[in-house]
């Protein structure tokens, strides 16, 4: 069946994006680390999304989606805003899929992105941040030239695409207590609760957010969405402004908490996967871990999940955040 984009997702969504994405995406490996467990006295299970084609868990939402387009959808073809993580995953789906696909960036967003993205077969079009609104942009050309906008959480079949990670976590990792989620939009940490709430009902989801982003710990503490200005942080997936109207009733009636922590913090945790396990993660991709070991919840003796959401980083900046 067909899930509309505006409707409220649930596990048996969750359940169909998986089997649409087997052979697509990777199911990507769980690793552990006994320095992780001895640290924190518990069983630490990482569910590695940096692994996950194109680098990131996105690559779930986008073919999920993109698969359920109409035939006169897939002719069109697809459209995106983001200088991010979205960007390449709705690229390599189109691709998959065949359809055209064109992604609106900023005109200085970095030079890689634009190529992988491109790479992926993609047209990038540029607009001035300073000067354009990229939303208008967008649905000007979604209209002339008949494409489908898709955005990167507040949509149900993303949402249900992203909480396939969780689900493979569960049914490989059974009785976990906790699993800790980062959330920018929280279209990964909606989609982890409708998986938790099915396969896992005992466990409790905690998600993490930077410290100076801390919007969606607002809006859950206030019983609606808050909006705050663009936050300074080196998580750039998480740099969003508000929840969704799709992912804050889902995350409003199912989280445990929401824990932040501190750009030092991110750095530590970025140290921390390079050094002892070998593996390269982007600044937002850490905040989970992060939060595991800092968010102040009592994980001694627990079975704990943590989501690595992605490894996309600047080699240089990368570099910069290794040697600080
Ligand atoms: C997009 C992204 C996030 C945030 O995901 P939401 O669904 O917007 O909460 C976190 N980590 C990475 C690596 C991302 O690309």
């Amino acid at each position: 069946m067909t899930l509309l984009p505006h409707a409220l997702p649930t596990y048996d969504d969750v359940a169909e994006a998986a089997y649409r994405l087997k052979g697509m995406a990777h199911h990507t490996p769980v690793l552990r680390s006994s320095t992780a467990d001895a640290q924190m006295g518990a069983q630490v299970f990482f569910k590695c999304e940096n692994l996950q084609r194109t680098g990131a868990f996105k690559f779930r939402g986008a073919f999920n989606t993109l698969a359920q387009f109409s035939d006169a959808q897939r002719r069109g073809g697809v459209l995106a805003f983001s200088a991010g993580n979205h960007a390449q995953a709705i690229a390599l789906a189109a691709q998959l899929l065949d359809m055209p696909a064109a992604i609106v960036m900023p005109e200085d967003a970095p030079a890689s992105k634009m190529a992988a993205t491109r790479g992926y077969g993609a047209q990038v079009v540029t607009y001035n941040r300073y000067t354009e609104d990229r939303e208008a942009i967008s649905r000007r050309l979604a209209q002339e030239r008949g494409m489908t906008l898709v955005p990167p959480f507040d949509h149900a079949q993303v949402i249900a695409g992203q909480g396939t990670a969780a689900k493979e976590l569960f049914e490989e990792v059974p009785d976990l207590d906790y699993l800790f989620v980062c959330l920018g939009g929280g279209g990964l940490m909606a989609g982890s609760l409708l998986a938790a709430r099915t396969l896992a009902p005992q466990c409790k989801v905690v998600g993490v957010e930077p410290e100076a982003g801390n919007d969606a710990q607002q809006s859950l503490r206030a019983g609606h969405i808050v909006r705050i200005d663009t936050p300074r942080t080196i998580a750039d997936g998480a740099q969003t402004q508000a929840l969704g109207e799709l992912t804050f009733p889902i995350i409003a009636a199912h989280a445990e908490d929401i824990v932040t922590v501190s750009d030092a913090q991110l750095m530590q945790a970025l140290r921390f996967f390079a050094e002892r396990m070998k593996t390269v993660v982007e600044p937002t991709g850490a905040l989970a871990w992060a939060g595991a070991c800092h968010g102040g919840l009592d994980l001694r003796g627990a079975r704990v999940g943590v989501v690595v959401s992605g490894g996309n980083v600047d080699l240089s900046r990368y570099a910069r955040f290794l040697a600080d």
